[in-house]
């Protein structure tokens, strides 16, 4: 037969056609009225996007850049911070604020876990200078708990600023920057955008801002400030990827076209959207009697999955590969063969889902998982997806929002 290759990895995602068209056609300078009008509006968009009245920041970086960043325009050498990190990608904090001289807390749960409040609470320090954390782990495909953090971080009555790494928080899970009081949140264009990788972007508040002028790091490329001076003129510091801004452009509009046109609504339809891909998912996964590695905190950006007991995740990864085309990730760094990870967050359908639910079933067969028959995990799924009501989940997301439902 032939297989058509299909990414289900969580970035890159797959590619939305109409960015591809877009990118293709964006030949356009930077110093016009032409990309002018179009990064005003992707920025005024992102903002919607995002949901927030804060400034957002688009950066020329994959979305480490938009993190060092919030470390290098945040904090001066010696200042006290704390991570939180449960993985990965928490763990690139740790490293990064090392790198830029700060004085690491640490905050840890086992990866496929999230942290304890209370921990949290104890770690802040009266000097805490900001706290660094995930809104989904995606190396272990856990979603923290963003905005208990950001009121223990309130209860506590210090002030350290609040920087979310929302990469693929965004789009998958509700997130209410500006009602939790969190400082500054991450995206990545590589992840529920639909685009290819090379954009970073974030929201920053009123008090991060202020933050900058007192910070001592050196930085250059990656000066928000200066950014944000540009950006209000519609232009950005450095050249742009012009390209990859034309594609977000008609990413988000086509988001916005999910709701009649209202991108709030449309993002609460893209987070329902991951939501239900994810729950047919974990459902198919433990109908194949494959335990799932993050049970009591899933993400809906991805599912992590445990291989059956003696056996090397890589295998699933190898035969959807080999027989299907189909992209999934292995577990990351010491994860490598422990656990394989599939994604749900940006340009996924029911019927992306269900293939590879199907080929999923296949794959089970041939490796001859004990208790295998064909079905089972398909009957899970098609159940999960007539039992829920998707446009109920998303009005349930959109009154979180405070937005007006769309109809
Ligand atoms: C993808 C991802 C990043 C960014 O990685 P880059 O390779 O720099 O784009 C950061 N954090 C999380 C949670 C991610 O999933």
């Amino acid at each position: 037969m032939i297989r058509k290759t299909r990414l289900f990895t969580p970035g890159p995602t797959p590619l939305l056609p109409a960015a591809q068209f877009a990118m293709a056609a964006a030949d356009i300078h930077h110093r016009t009225p032409e990309f002018r009008a179009l990064y005003t509006k992707v920025l005024r968009d992102l903002k919607t996007f995002v949901g927030t009245k804060n400034d957002v920041i688009l950066l020329a970086s994959s979305g480490t850049g938009a993190m060092e960043a919030s470390v290098s325009n945040l904090t001066s050498p010696g200042d006290r911070v704390l991570v939180l990190t449960a993985g990965k990608f928490g763990e690139r904090w740790v490293s990064l604020a090392k790198a830029f001289g700060c004085d690491v807390d640490v905050v840890s749960a086992p990866y496929g876990q999230t942290f304890d409040l209370e921990e949290v609470r104890k770690a802040l320090k009266i000097e805490t200078r900001a706290v660094y954390m995930q809104s989904t782990e995606t190396s272990t495909a856990v979603r923290h708990n963003v905005q208990g953090v950001a009121e223990v971080i309130k209860q506590s009555g210090r002030d350290a600023v609040l920087v979310v790494d929302a990469i693929t928080g965004l789009g998958t899970t509700h997130i209410d920057m500006d009602a939790w009081g969190v400082d500054v949140l991450i995206g990545g264009s590589q992840k529920s955008v639909m685009i290819p990788p090379g954009l970073s972007y974030l929201a920053v508040s009123d008090r991060a801002w202020d933050l900058m002028e007192i910070s001592l790091n050196p930085r250059y490329y990656f000066d928000l400030r200066k950014e944000r001076k540009n950006a209000a003129k519609g232009e950005s510091a450095y050249t742009p990827a012009v390209a990859l801004i034309a594609a977000l452009g008609a990413a988000l509009d086509y988001i916005a076209g999910q709701a009649d046109g209202d991108l709030a609504a449309g993002r609460a339809k893209l987070v329902e959207n991951a939501e239900t891909c994810a729950a047919m998912t974990r459902a198919a996964v433990e109908a194949l009697g494959l335990k799932l590695f993050a049970p009591g905190s899933p993400a809906s950006a991805a599912t992590a999955v445990l291989p059956p007991a003696g056996m090397d995740s890589g295998a699933f990864v190898k035969e959807l590969k080999t027989r299907f085309a189909a992209v999934i990730t292995n577990g990351q760094g010491e994860m490598k063969g422990q656990i394989f990870r599939i994604a749900h967050l940006g340009y996924f359908d029911y019927m992306d889902t269900i293939a590879l639910i199907g080929a999923l079933e296949q794959v089970a067969h041939s490796l001859k998982l004990p208790g295998f028959a064909f079905g089972k995990a398909l009957i899970a799924a098609q159940n999960v997806f007539a039992n829920r009501a998707p446009d109920e989940a998303a009005r349930k997301e959109l009154a979180l929002a405070g937005a007006a439902p769309s109809r």
